[in-house]
C-alpha cells in the first residue's frame, strides 16, 4: 500500500469534532490531516439526511464557541436548526478557516497499528497509508449504523432506506406506500414530514418513546441578538449545568413525588407548552427516583391519550418504562400524525418482524406491501466507529479484544496498550449526555493542551495506566448505578445491538467531569505514562 503521509498528528473523521481538531492543532504549528469516509465535512450531519432531521439542542447553543467573530456573524433561521442548515454550518466553518485542504475525502480508514520502535501509528485507509505520531479518532458516537439482520432483506424489490445514511438526492414519497421501522428520535422527527407525502404510511414499533413537543419556530431576531450580546456569559452559564445545555427553566431542588397535585401539572404543562429538553429538569429526582419518574411518565402518557384519537393507538403509543431512560425524543406534531386515515401504527413488541417479502414487511400476522422501507433501527452507539477501525496497539492486542467486556478507558479519551490514540467524546465522557459541541471542544482542547505539553517536555508517548482506566469505568458505573438509567434497554448501555456487552458508556455530568480533566492536566497528566 502506497504511503500517502507522514504527519505529526492524523484526525480521523470531520464532522464538529474532526474540524476543530484540525483547526486548533494547525494553528499550534503541528502538521496535522485529516481522513473522512465521506465526501464532505459534517460527520453525522452529512449522513443524517432524512426528511424532518433537526438538532434536538437549540441551534444557538449547538454551535462553536471557539471564535467569537463566528458566533456572531452566522445567523441561525430556527429554535432549533434543521440538517441542511447545520451541515451548510459545517461547511462554512471548513471554508472560513481552510480547512478542507487539510482533509482526504471518501477515505476509509481499514486499519490502524502502533508501531513500538517507531512510537508512530500506521494508518491503513482506502487511499494509502499515512503515519502519525498522534492519532485522534473523532469518529463520532452515533456514525456507524445498526442494521438489524432482518430475514429475506435482501428480497425486497422496491427501496430501502436507512434514516443514518439518506441519500442525497431529494426522496420523493408522493403516492407511495411507505413503511418504516422504528420509532426512536429519527423515525420520530421523519414520520410527520413522511406522512404528509406519502400515499400510506405503516410505522412499526418494537418499543414506543416518550416524546416531548419540540416546538420548533423561527429564531425570533431579539432573541438571537440577546443571546450573542451576552454570549460568553451564557456559554460558560452552560458549562455549569448538568447536562450542558441551557433552559429557560433554571434547575431546582425539588421532587415531583412530593409535589401538590396542581402545583405539578401547572409545571408540566408549563413544560410541556415551552417544548425541549427543559421539560426533563422540571424536578431534580426524575432520573433518580422511581416514584418520580412514573408520575412524569404518566403525565406524558396522559398527553399522549389527549393528542391520539382512537383509544387502541394511544394506548400502544403510551410507553411503560422509565421515562428518560431512553435517549427521549422532541417531536413536530409525532402524535397528532396517528390521526390521519393513511397511518398506521403496527405493534410488533412480541413478535418482531418476521421476514422481508419481496413486496414488503410479514409483521403481527399480517403481509403489508411496500413501495419504499426505511430502517430507522439506529446506530452501533459510541463503540461502534472505533471498533471499525480495526485498531491494534502495544504487544498485538486489538481494541475488539481490550473492549469485549465494555468500553475500557481513561476519561473517555485514552485506552490503556494504545499510546497517543485520542477518542474525541468518547464512551466514558459525557458527550452524548451533553451539547456535543460544547463536549467536542472541551475534548480537543484537552488533547490540543496534552499534545503542546508533550512536545515542550520532549516526551514521545502518552499512554493511560490500566489502573486509571478500570478506577475510571468504576467510576462512569458507580454514577450511572445511582439513576434509572440502567433500568431500560437503551443504546446508551449497548442494549440495542445483539451480543453487545451491556455496560452504561456515556458519563453523567459535565461540569465534575471537566474539572477532573482540568485536574489530570495540571498534575502533569496522572493516570497516564509518559515516555
Ligand atoms: P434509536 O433511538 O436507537 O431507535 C431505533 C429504533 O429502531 C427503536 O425504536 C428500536 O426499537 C428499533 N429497532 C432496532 N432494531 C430493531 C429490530 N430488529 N426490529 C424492530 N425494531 C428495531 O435510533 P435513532 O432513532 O436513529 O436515534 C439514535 C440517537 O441518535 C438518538 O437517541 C439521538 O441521540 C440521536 N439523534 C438525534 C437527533 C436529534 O438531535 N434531533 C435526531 C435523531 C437521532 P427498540 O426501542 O425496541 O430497540
Amino acid at each position: 500500500m502506497r504511503l500517502v503521509e507522514e504527519c505529526d498528528v492524523l484526525v480521523v473523521g470531520a464532522g464538529f469534532g474532526g474540524l476543530y481538531a484540525l483547526y486548533l492543532l494547525r494553528q499550534e504549528g503541528f502538521h496535522v490531516k485529516g481522513v473522512e469516509r465521506a465526501s464532505g465535512v459534517g460527520g453525522t450531519w452529512f449522513w443524517n439526511r432524512y426528511p424532518g432531521a433537526r438538532c434536538d439542542v437549540e441551534s444557538l447553543q449547538y454551535s462553536y464557541s471557539f471564535d467569537d467573530e463566528l458566533q456572531q456573524e452566522w445567523e441561525w433561521s430556527e429554535r432549533y436548526a434543521a440538517q441542511p442548515e447545520i451541515l451548510e454550518y459545517a461547511e462554512h466553518v471548513a471554508d472560513r478557516f481552510d480547512l478542507s485542504s487539510l482533509i482526504a475525502f471518501d477515505t476509509n480508514v481499514e486499519a490502524a497499528t502502533f508501531n513500538e520502535d517507531s512510537g508512530r501509528w500506521r494508518v491503513e485507509t482506502s487511499q494509502g497509508v499515512y503515519e502519525a505520531q498522534f492519532l485522534v479518532a473523532a469518529t463520532g458516537c452515533l456514525s456507524t449504523t445498526n442494521l438489524p439482520k432482518f430475514d429475506g432483506l435482501s428480497n425486497f424489490t422496491g427501496d430501502v432506506l436507512h434514516t443514518g445514511q439518506w441519500p442525497h438526492e431529494p426522496v420523493d414519497f408522493t403516492g407511495q406506500r411507505v413503511g418504516i421501522i422504528g420509532t426512536g428520535s429519527s423515525a420520530v422527527q421523519a414520520i410527520p414530514v413522511i406522512a404528509a407525502q406519502a400515499a400510506h404510511l405503516s410505522v412499526f414499533q418494537r418499543t414506543p418513546n416518550y416524546s416531548v413537543p419540540a416546538r420548533n419556530e423561527p429564531l425570533d431576531p431579539r432573541v438571537q441578538t440577546a443571546t450573542k450580546q451576552n454570549y460568553e456569559a451564557l456559554r460558560q452559564a452552560a458549562q455549569e449545568e448538568r447536562s450542558g445545555i441551557l433552559s429557560v427553566f433554571p434547575p431546582n431542588e425539588d421532587s415531583a413525588k412530593d409535589a401538590d397535585p396542581l402545583e405539578f401539572k401547572n409545571r408540566m404543562d408549563e413544560r410541556w407548552e415551552e417544548g425541549g429538553f427543559g421539560f426533563y429538569r422540571a424536578y431534580a429526582d426524575i432520573g433518580i427516583d422511581p416514584t418520580s419518574n412514573e408520575r412524569v411518565a404518566e403525565y406524558v402518557r396522559s398527553q399522549i391519550v389527549d393528542l391520539v384519537d382512537d383509544a387502541a393507538t394511544a394506548q400502544l403509543l403510551a410507553p411503560t418504562n422509565t421515562i428518560a431512560c431512553k435517549r427521549p425524543c422532541l417531536d413536530t406534531g409525532y402524535y397528532e400524525t396517528f390521526n390521519l386515515p393513511h397511518v398506521e401504527l403496527v405493534d410488533i413488541s412480541s413478535e418482531g418482524i418476521e421476514a422481508i417479502t419481496s413486496d414488503g414487511v410479514r409483521a403481527a400476522g399480517r403481509d403489508f406491501e411496500f413501495d419504499v422501507l426505511i430502517l430507522a433501527t439506529g446506530f452501533d452507539a459510541m463503540t461502534g466507529a472505533l471498533l471499525n477501525m480495526n485498531i491494534t496497539g502495544k504487544g498485538g492486542s486489538t481494541l475488539s479484544n481490550a473492549w469485549s467486556a465494555g468500553p475500557r478507558n481513561y476519561l473517555g479519551l485514552s485506552i490503556p496498550e494504545f499510546p497517543n490514540l485520542f477518542t474525541v467524546t468518547g464512551p466514558g465522557s459525557p458527550s452524548v449526555l451533553t451539547n456535543m459541541i460544547m463536549a467536542i471542544e472541551q475534548h480537543v482542547e484537552w488533547i490540543r493542551d496534552c499534545l503542546v505539553a508533550l512536545r515542550q517536555k520532549g516526551i514521545k508517548t502518552i499512554e493511560a495506566s490500566p489502573q486509571a482506566a478500570d478506577s475510571w469505568v468504576d467510576h462512569v458505573n458507580r454514577i450511572a448505578n445511582q439513576t434509572l438509567y440502567p433500568t431500560c434497554n437503551s443504546w446508551y448501555l449497548g442494549a440495542n445491538i445483539p451480543g453487545k456487552t451491556r455496560v452504561f458508556m456515556p458519563l453523567i455530568g459535565y461540569p465534575p467531569y471537566a474539572e477532573r480533566c482540568q485536574q489530570v492536566a495540571d498534575n502533569n497528566y496522572e493516570g497516564f505514562a509518559l515516555a
